[in-house]
């Protein structure tokens, strides 16, 4: 028992606790994290291979902890996720995103407002209040409804399909835009996808887009993923476009929108704005 004891004891060091400890208190900080003004969103451009501009911003989390730094979603989605600290953080990023997109919206001049896009994760789209909330922010802020974007996974579209079926219909209706997220890294039947859940993007996920444009003897569905895309009236949003080649075949294969290290990182809200604006370029 006390040699059990001393092992226990030596899973403590000095600069931090056990494990457990660690992400419980992780978790108390969470809890606090909006109200203490540490959250942030920022913003990455999704680039019109059309338009040759900026006609989207993604927003992506960032929790910027006092004594860890900037903290990267990986680092704690997944904690806010079991816990379902993810419910109260996701509307906080809601509300924030609506606020920056209304702001967009109100400053920028008529149709160089981005379409903002907001990621949901499993328990916030089980959640049964979200609805509701997205309708109450659409209200309270008058932003148009087509500028706000709803990413969910493939794996969350099917989790639960005719409850999905009902939230996206629901969703749809009011007017946002819905993004079928990280496709190509489920499991899902794609022939669901356009028809079933109302959606009117398809992105492309960035590990697949890199591992089918890079290496030109790879033979490559993506241009079979594009066209059937189409064929079910979603336009294609490809992610994680770090290259000038991948960029280029992709427009050679008919996608519509990039996104990716290649256009543009995530920015700063400030530095959205001054893209947006055009006061720097893509
Ligand atoms: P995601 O939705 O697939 O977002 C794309 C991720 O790829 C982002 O990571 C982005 O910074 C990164 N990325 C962008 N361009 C490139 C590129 O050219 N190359 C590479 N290698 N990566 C690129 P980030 O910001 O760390 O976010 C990771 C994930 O966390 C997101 O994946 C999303 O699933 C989740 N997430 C982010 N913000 C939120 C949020 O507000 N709510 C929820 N529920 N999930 C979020
Ligand atoms: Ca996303
Ligand atoms: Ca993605
Ligand atoms: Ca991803």
């Amino acid at each position: 028992a006390k040699a059990a004891g001393k092992n226990r004891y030596h899973v403590f060091d000095r600069e931090g606790d056990a494990p457990e400890l660690e992400r419980l208190r992780l978790e108390n900080e969470l809890r606090e994290a909006a109200a203490n003004g540490e959250l942030e969103l920022f913003y990455q451009p999704v680039y019109s291979l059309e338009l040759g501009r900026a006609v989207g911003m993604e927003a992506l989390l960032r929790w910027n902890h006092p004594r860890r730094g900037t903290m990267l979603p990986g680092q704690f989605i997944p904690m806010a996720e079991e816990t379902g600290l993810i419910v109260p953080v996701g509307r906080w990023v809601l509300e924030e995103a609506v606020r920056q997109a209304r702001e967009w919206e109100r400053s920028l001049p008529a149709g160089a407002a981005p379409m903002v896009g907001v990621n949901l994760s499993l328990r916030q789209f089980q959640n049964p209040g979200l609805v509701e909330h997205v309708a109450r922010l659409l209200r309270e802020s008058g932003l148009d409804p087509s500028l706000l974007t709803l990413e969910i996974t493939e794996s969350v579209a099917m989790h639960d399909v005719p409850a999905t079926v009902e939230i996206l219909e629901r969703l749809n209706a009011m007017g946002v835009w819905l993004v079928i997220d990280d496709f190509g890294t489920g499991n899902s039947s794609i022939a669901y996808v356009g028809s079933r859940f109302r959606m009117n993007h398809l992105k492309l996920d960035g590990t697949f887009v890199r591992e089918f444009l890079d290496d030109p003897e790879n033979p490559t569905i993506l241009p079979g993923l594009i066209d059937f895309a189409h064929t079910v009236g979603l336009r294609v949003i490809a992610e994680g476009v770090e290259t000038r080649g991948q960029f280029e075949r992709l427009r050679e294969l008919g996608c519509e929108f990039v996104q990716g290290y290649y256009v543009a990182p995530p920015l700063p809200a400030g530095e959205a704005t001054k893209l947006l604006a055009g006061r720097i370029p893509l």
